[in-house]
């Protein structure tokens, strides 16, 4: 049976807009050691906009960003968002690729007539063998390569911005005594520029969604008891995983469902709430 002093919690935290899926949640958030959370849509807004676009062969900036938009045109993700934002903005013309494959946690690669066109992160050129000169590492923000039947052309910077309230609430989440970590599929100039700017005590980047968990299970034997925060489809199975997985509630169905505890009104800081709320029904019930 649920404990009465659960359901005071439960209301409680309803009212801060935090919806806590049972006695569990609370238990669990008031033993939980350290906090993980997800780099984009977790710490930062996710609205993703294209801020510079550059070239590295003999296209135009314009080309670059249209042979890009061309790729991520069926594509879900915020970064073909902001892509294919930019070039309606500039009014480009889309052409369709003659076939197209979505490489998870990497990027796009499709076929045209030209050949094979590549648009995503440095281990989506790797694995198609393609060089790409040193000084694009330096890029900050998130980077979209952009490569031509096996030749590196250009680079699309995207900025993501925090969340007003992250950096707050990371540093109310060490005064509570925890260990904070942010873990993120983007690359490490993105991610280090990101989590330095919030405090989170280590920055994991250039993870796939299965190595995600990965590092969840080796913080748990490190630390103790980990909650999870993510907002994608990808973190279903991290938030599964965790010892308690949170989501935002302006995340992916899927990383709802999984849940155990959801943010509805996004911010950062509902995360340190929640904790206080979990230690004091804990107390209560104790
Ligand atoms: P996150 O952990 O930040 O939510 P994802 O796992 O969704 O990130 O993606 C990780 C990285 O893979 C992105 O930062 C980006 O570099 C690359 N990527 C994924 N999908 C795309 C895409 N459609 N176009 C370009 N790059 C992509
Ligand atoms: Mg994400």
């Amino acid at each position: 049976s649920v404990p009465l002093a659960f359901f005071s919690g439960i209301g409680a935290a309803s009212k801060r807009g935090i919806l806590l899926k049972g006695g569990l949640a609370i238990e669990g958030l008031d033993n939980v050691k350290a906090v993980v959370m997800d780099k984009t849509g977790t710490l930062t807004k996710g609205e993703f906009v294209v801020k510079e676009v550059k070239s590295y062969g003999k296209l135009s900036e314009k080309q670059i960003l249209n042979i890009a938009a061309n790729c991520e045109q069926s594509s879900t993700h915020p970064i073909a968002g902001s892509i294919l934002v930019a070039a309606s903005e500039r009014h480009l013309q889309l052409v369709s690729p003659n076939r197209l494959e979505e490489i998870s946690g990497k990027g796009v690669a499709a076929e045209f007539n030209e050949g094979t066109v590549l648009a995503g992160n440095a281990e989506l050129l790797e694995l198609y063998q393609v060089a790409v000169p040193a000084e694009v590492a330096e890029l900050e923000g998130t980077v979209v390569l952009v490569a031509i039947a096996g030749r590196f052309e250009g680079a699309i910077v995207i900025d993501d911005t925090l969340k007003e309230d992250a950096k707050e609430a990371v540093a109310e989440l060490h005064g509570q005594g925890l260990y904070t970590a942010m873990l993120t599929g983007d690359g490490e100039s993105a991610a280090q520029a990101m989590g330095n700017r919030v405090g989170v005590k280590r920055i994991f980047s250039k993870l796939l969604p299965q190595d995600k968990l990965q590092r969840l299970g080796e913080l748990r034997s490190e630390i103790g008891p980990v909650l999870f925060v993510g907002d994608g489809i990808n973190d279903a199975p991290v938030l599964a995983g965790a010892d308690v997985g949170a989501a935002m509630g302006a995340g992916a169905d899927a990383a709802i469902e999984a849940a155990d505890v959801v943010f509805m009104n996004n911010t950062v800081t509902a995360i340190p709430k929640a904790i206080r709320i979990a230690k004091a029904t804990g107390m209560i019930a104790k």
